[in-house]
C-alpha cells in the first residue's frame, strides 16, 4: 500500500486505454475506490482486535496491573479466556455476555469498546486514505477510546495512557512528516501541542477542579495531532471540546442526572471534540469560509 497515492495518479496519463476517451481524474478516482474500500475494511477489522485489547488496558491500567502480561482472564473466577472466547464481538454474543465458566456477566462496554474502535479505525483509513500520517491517527483514535471509558468510570486520565501516546505520537508524525514533504505540518504539530499544553496548564492553575492534570497531560497529544492538520483544526478541536463540555453538563446539571457538586470528567469532551475537528473540521473550515464569501 506504500506510495500508492503517487502511484495511483499515474495509469491515467501512461495506460493504454486511460488517455484518450477517459479522464486521468476520473480513472485515478476509478482505481483508489476499491483500494480505499479495502483500506477502511482492513482498518475496521485491525480495530475489532485494537478494541479487544483495549477492553483489557480500560480494566488493568486504572488498577495498576500490567498491561501485558498475563493472558486475558475472568475478573469473576479468575479462569484464563481461551482464544476462541476472545474474538472481538462474536464471542460475546456467542456466550451472551457471561463468563463461560463462573457465568459472571461480562460488560456490555466490551462489545461497544469493539465495536467503537472498529468504527473509528474504519473512519479515519476514510478520511486519512492510504497516507504516511493514517498509522499516527489509528494510534490517536485507539488512546483517546481507552482515556474516554476510563475516565466516565474512574474519573482519571492515566499517565499509562498519555505519556506513551506522546512518546509514539511525536515520532509518528516525523515518520508522516518525512514521508510526504511536509516539515511544516510536523513543526505546527509541536507548536500546537506547546500552545495546547500551555493553555491547559494556566487553566489548570486557574481552576484545578475542571481541567486536571490528566487533561493537561493529554492535551500535548491532542494539540500535536489536531496541529498536524492545521491552526483550523487546533481551534476547532478546542472549541468542540468546549461547547460539548458546556452543553452535556448543562443538560445533566438542568435534567437533575449530576448536582452543582458532582464531578463531571473533562476527558471524554476533550476526545470527542477533538475526533470530531480531526475528521470534518477540514469540510467545516471550508464550509464556514465559503458561507462568509
Ligand atoms: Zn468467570
Amino acid at each position: 500500500m506504500t506510495g500508492a497515492p503517487e502511484d495511483g495518479r499515474l495509469p491515467g496519463r501512461d495506460q493504454p486505454g486511460g488517455g484518450q476517451n477517459v479522464r486521468p481524474d476520473v480513472v485515478h478516482c476509478l482505481v483508489s475506490l476499491p483500494m480505499t474500500g479495502v483500506l477502511v475494511a482492513a482498518s475496521a477489522v485491525l480495530g475489532l482486535v485494537v478494541g479487544s485489547f483495549l477492553n483489557v488496558v480500560i480494566w488493568r491500567v486504572p488498577r495498576k496491573e500490567p498491561v501485558l502480561r498475563p493472558g486475558s482472564h475472568c475478573p469473576g473466577c479468575d479462569e484464563p479466556i481461551r482464544p476462541s472466547d476472545n474474538v472481538p464481538l462474536l464471542s460475546w454474543a456467542r456466550l451472551g455476555g457471561k463468563c463461560r465458566h463462573c457465568q459472571a456477566p461480562i460488560p456490555v462496554r466490551y462489545p461497544i469498546v469493539e465495536a467503537g474502535c472498529a468504527v473509528l479505525f474504519g473512519v479515519a483509513a476514510a478520511r486519512f486514505g492510504p497516507s504516511w500520517a493514517l498509522p499516527g491517527y489509528l494510534v490517536f483514535f485507539a488512546a483517546l477510546l481507552a482515556v474516554t471509558v476510563i475516565d466516565l468510570k474512574h474519573f482519571i486520565v492515566p499517565d499509562r495512557i498519555t505519556a506513551p501516546l506522546t512518546l509514539a505520537a511525536v515520532p509518528l508524525l516525523g515518520i508522516a512528516a518525512a514521508g510526504e514533504g511536509d516539515w511544516w505540518a510536523f513543526i505546527r504539530a509541536l507548536l500546537g501541542g506547546l500552545i495546547l499544553f500551555a493553555s491547559f496548564l494556566s487553566l489548570n492553575l486557574v481552576y484545578s477542579r475542571g481541567m486536571g492534570m490528566g487533561d493537561v497531560k493529554l492535551s500535548f497529544s491532542l494539540g500535536l495531532y489536531l496541529g498536524w492538520l492545521g491552526w483550523g483544526e487546533l481551534l476547532l478541536g478546542v472549541f468542540f471540546s468546549f461547547l460539548l463540555g458546556a452543553v452535556v453538563s448543562l443538560v445533566l446539571l438542568i435534567s437533575g442526572v449530576r448536582g452543582t457538586k458532582d464531578f463531571i470528567p473533562f476527558g471524554p469532551f476533550l476526545a470527542a471534540g477533538t475526533v470530531i475537528a480531526v475528521l470534518w473540521g477540514a469540510s467545516i473550515i471550508r464550509w464556514y469560509s465559503g458561507s462568509l464569501l
